[in-house]
C-alpha cells in the first residue's frame, strides 16, 4: 500500500510533544482563544513576516472573515479561478456577493492574468488567487494589475503554507490579505479544522480580530457584525509543536518532487502519456512546496483504476470546475467558457505526496504509471 497520505507514519515522530501540550491545555481548561492561540500567532506572523496573524476556525473561515472584513456583499463582484477547491467561490456566494470565475494558465493552472484583467467590471472588489498545489500564482503581474485597478488580492494560501514568492516573501503576505488552512490534510495540519488570516494593514488586521468573535469590542458591544470564527487550545496546541517542523517537512515534498520529476522525465512517458506542471520559479527553491504532487495524464480515470488495484493511493483534485457546479448554474457560464480548466479537470491525478514517502515507494509509483502505459 503506498497512500496519497499517511498520517500515521508522522505522528509518532511528535506524539510525545503534542501530547504533553494536549494534557496541558485539558489540566488549563482554557479552552478557546488562550495561550496556545497567542503563540501561534505570534510565532507564525514572525515565520511569515506579516506584521498581523489571526487564528480562526478554518481555512474557509479565514477566507470568509478575510471578505467580511472588506465589507463584501450584495451587488459585490469577486474574481475567483474556476479551478480550485470550493471554498473559493463558496465564501464569495455565502456573502452574496457574486462569484465571477476567471479560467486558469495552463501549466501552473493558476488564475490566469490576461482573462483576469478583462473580467474586472467596476463592480469587482477583491481578486483571489489561489496558491493551487503548494506554489504560487502569477503574482508579480497580479500585484500590478490590482494596482492599475485598485481592486485589493486576497490571497488563497490554503495549499501554500511557507512557500516562497522569487523574492523569497512568503505567500500569501503579498497582497492585502492572505488565508490559510490547518485541515488535517493540509501541510500543517491540526486534529480538526483550523486557519489564518494575515495581513500587513493596521485597520484590516483590527477588523478581522473583532469579526472573528462576533464583532465584539468591548465585551458585548458590538459595531460590526462578524462570527464565530475562533480558534480552539486544542488546535492551536497541535499547530505549536508541527510548527517547527514545517520547513523540514516541506523540504522533505520538495525532494520527493524532484525524484518523481526525474524518474518521470527518465521514463519517456513525458509528452505522450502525461504532462509534467510547470514550475514557475524553478531556481528559487522554496518556491514550490508540493503540497499535493500533479501530473496531466492520458486516459485518467482508468490509469486511476489500475494504480487502486495495485494499492497506490490517487486523487482528483478538482474533477469539476466551479462554472458547472450546480449551485452556481444561476451564473449562467457554459461548460466551454473555460477550456484550460475543462481540460485539467479532465486530466489531472495527484500521486502519493508526504514528508515521510519513502525512494521506494515513488520509484514504484512511477513503474506502475509506465506499465499502464505499455500495455
Ligand atoms: C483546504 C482549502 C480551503 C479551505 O480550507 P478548510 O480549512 O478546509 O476550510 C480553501 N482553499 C483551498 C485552495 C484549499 O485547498
Amino acid at each position: 500500500m503506498i497512500p496519497l497520505l499517511d498520517l500515521h507514519r508522522q505522528y509518532p515522530t511528535i506524539a510525545g510533544d503534542i501530547e504533553q501540550r494536549l494534557l496541558r491545555v485539558a489540566r488549563s481548561q482554557r479552552f478557546v482563544l488562550g495561550p496556545e492561540t497567542d503563540e501561534l500567532e505570534r510565532s507564525l506572523a514572525e515565520y511569515l513576516g506579516a506584521r498581523h496573524a489571526i487564528a480562526v476556525s478554518s481555512g474557509t473561515d479565514a477566507l470568509l472573515v478575510a471578505l467580511m472584513a472588506l465589507g463584501i456583499g450584495p451587488g459585490d463582484e469577486v474574481i475567483v479561478p474556476t479551478f480550485s477547491f470550493f471554498a473559493t467561490a463558496g465564501v464569495v456566494a455565502r456573502l452574496g456577493a457574486k462569484p465571477v470565475f476567471v479560467d486558469v494558465e495552463p501549466g501552473t493552472l493558476t488564475l490566469d492574468v490576461e482573462a483576469t484583467r478583462a473580467a474586472i467590471t467596476p463592480r469587482t472588489r477583491a481578486i483571489v488567487p489561489v496558491h493551487l498545489y503548494g506554489q504560487g500564482a502569477a503574482m508579480d503581474e497580479l500585484l500590478v494589475l490590482s494596482e492599475q485597478a485598485g481592486i485589493p488580492i486576497v490571497e488563497d494560501a490554503a495549499q501554500a503554507l511557507g512557500a516562497c514568492h522569487r523574492d523569497g516573501r512568503r505567500l500569501g503576505t503579498l497582497g492585502l490579505v492572505g488565508c490559510y488552512s490547518f485541515y488535517p490534510t493540509k501541510n500543517l495540519g491540526a486534529f480538526g479544522d483550523a486557519g489564518l488570516v494575515v495581513t500587513n494593514d493596521d485597520a484590516l488586521a483590527h477588523r478581522i480580530r473583532i469579526m472573528r468573535n462576533h464583532g465584539m469590542e468591548p465585551r458585548y458591544y458590538h459595531a460590526v457584525v462578524g462570527g464565530n470564527f475562533r480558534m480552539d487550545e486544542f488546535q492551536a496546541a497541535v499547530l505549536n509543536v508541527k510548527r517547527t517542523h514545517l520547513d523540514s517537512w516541506n523540504a522533505a515534498r520538495r525532494k520527493h518532487a524532484a525524484s518523481y520529476r526525474r524518474m518521470f522525465a527518465e521514463s519517456g512517458l513525458v509528452g505522450e502519456a502525461i504532462e509534467l506542471l510547470v514550475e514557475r520559479f524553478p531556481d528559487v527553491p522554496g518556491s514550490h512546496i508540493y503540497h499535493q504532487f500533479v501530473l496531466l495524464v492520458h486516459d485518467r480515470d482508468r490509469l486511476r483504476r489500475w494504480l487502486t488495484e495495485r494499492g497506490i493511493g490517487t486523487e482528483v483534485y478538482y474533477p469539476v470546475p466551479f462554472h458547472r457546479q450546480e449551485c452556481f448554474r444561476g451564473l449562467g457560464y457554459r461548460a466551454d467558457d473555460f477550456p484550460v480548466a475543462e481540460d485539467a479537470a479532465a486530466r489531472v491525478l495527484a500521486l502519493p505526496m508526504f514528508a515521510e514517502l519513502r525512494a521506494d515507494e515513488i520509484a514504484a509509483v512511477v513503474e506502475a504509471i509506465a506499465e499502464f502505459y505499455a500495455r
